[in-house]
């Protein structure tokens, strides 16, 4: 490593040693490397809604009129939405640019330099990442092989003393249902983290899709925080609207740090416009639950692909006996696009939304004719 010079040699060091966040790659570029027209493609990678929003997002933007005033710092109407739509007090409630920003705004709050959190992967890669913005150290205690949490090691991180060396974790990661297998944490296991001396975020981006929440812990427990996004279940990834619910001495500190124009005027209204049109999201949400149930039942009866339970929007599957390489090759010849990994552990695996029947039905033929072929 070069010696940086001025005015690289000004960043801050914690900086220098990250490597940046990898995001998926973009449809355009997809689109123009397989040759196929965006619109021909299956995008079954990255757990949107194949249904999209609700109608009354789209109307409620066209009609918008206040796309020059800035919008609502304090995101009053919208808090209170969300506090009738998840049942706390609006006063819990802090909305963010996506829960991506949540998480970034938990870990400028908690942590700096030295400090420490608990990440269980395989999981969601924000977490690691906004903490090493902080320069925090990431400990890491892996799921087991069924990808549920081991408790007990996680106990043992409170615990363990190895002369001056402890580090404590002042934050506890968890998603629930998990990204990327659709695990859920039970909550047994839930309150016996709870009871550490330990921030747990919860994050439960999935939780329409497996039909249960832990929001209403949060009023229990000072140390628990429940992260909720409407990128997934009401198809707004693209606006960009997630929120979380805070105990009382956690959320009056964050308000000091929000940036105050946090959640655009678009993504408020089209918020508000699909929360009052839940009843039509949730019947999409049940026709997405039934396609994931589908979709395992066909997986499975690929010899070489063994999908895991999941109570969110996607599957993950190991592929046993071929090659992922090969599959993916397989796939994107047909415009199919799923998720790969280059985590060890996962290196074996894809995962795969949940899309309408349609898109089901293209996978499965790809399935096939990689099947027939045998390479
Ligand atoms: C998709 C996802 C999110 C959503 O993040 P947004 O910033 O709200 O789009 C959060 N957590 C997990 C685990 C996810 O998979």
């Amino acid at each position: 490593m070069s010696i940086p010079t001025f005015p690289e040699s000004l960043i801050r060091p914690q900086i220098s040693g990250i490597e940046g966040y990898n995001p998926l790659e973009p449809l355009e570029g997809f689109s123009a490397r397989v040759g196929l027209l965006p619109e021909h493609l299956v995008k079954l990678d990255a757990n949107e809604n194949p249904y999209g929003p609700s109608p009354r997002v789209r109307e409620a933007l066209a009609s918008l009129e206040r796309y020059h005033i800035y919008p609502d710092p304090q995101q009053t109407l919208l808090r209170q939405a969300l506090g009738r739509y998840v049942g706390t007090s609006a006063d819990q409630i802090m909305a963010g640019n996506g829960s991506d920003e949540l998480i970034e705004l938990i870990a400028r709050l908690f942590l700096e330099p030295g400090d420490a959190i608990l990440d269980c992967p395989p999981s969601f890669g924000m977490y690691a990442f906004a903490a090493s913005i902080q320069g925090a150290r990431v400990l890491q205690v892996p799921r087991r092989a069924d990808f549920s949490l081991d408790v007990e090691e996680i106990e043992r991180t409170f615990k363990r003393d190895d002369g001056n060396t402890l580090v404590r974790p002042k934050l506890l990661f968890l998603a629930s249902p998990n990204n990327p297998d659709g695990s859920v944490t039970p909550g047994d296991d839930l309150r016996r983290l709870l009871a550490l001396p330990v921030v747990v975020v919860l994050d439960e981006a999935y939780a329409e899709f497996a039909g249960e929440t832990n929001v209403g812990l949060v009023s229990e427990y000072p140390n628990l925080v429940v992260l909720r996004t409407l990128s997934k279940w009401a198809g707004l990834a693209g606006l960009r609207l997630g929120y979380g619910v805070f105990p009382p001495g956690i959320i009056a500190h964050l308000w000091k740090i929000k940036p105050p124009f946090n959640t655009s005027v678009a993504a408020q209204a089209a918020a508000l416009a699909s929360l009052a049109d839940a009843a039509y999201l949730k019947a999409g949400v049940q026709r997405i639950v039934e396609e994931r149930e589908r979709l395992f039942r066909e997986l499975a009866r690929f010899d070489f692909l063994r999908p895991y339970p999941s109570r969110a929007n996607f599957l993950l599957c190991r592929v046993v006996g071929r090659k992922v390489k090969h599959l993916q090759c397989a796939l994107e010849e047909q415009g199919i696009l799923v998720r790969y990994f280059t985590r060890l552990e996962l290196a074996d695996c894809i995962r795969i939304s949940a899309g309408q029947p349609h898109d089901t039905q293209s996978l499965l033929a790809a399935l096939e004719r990689f099947q027939a072929a045998g390479t």
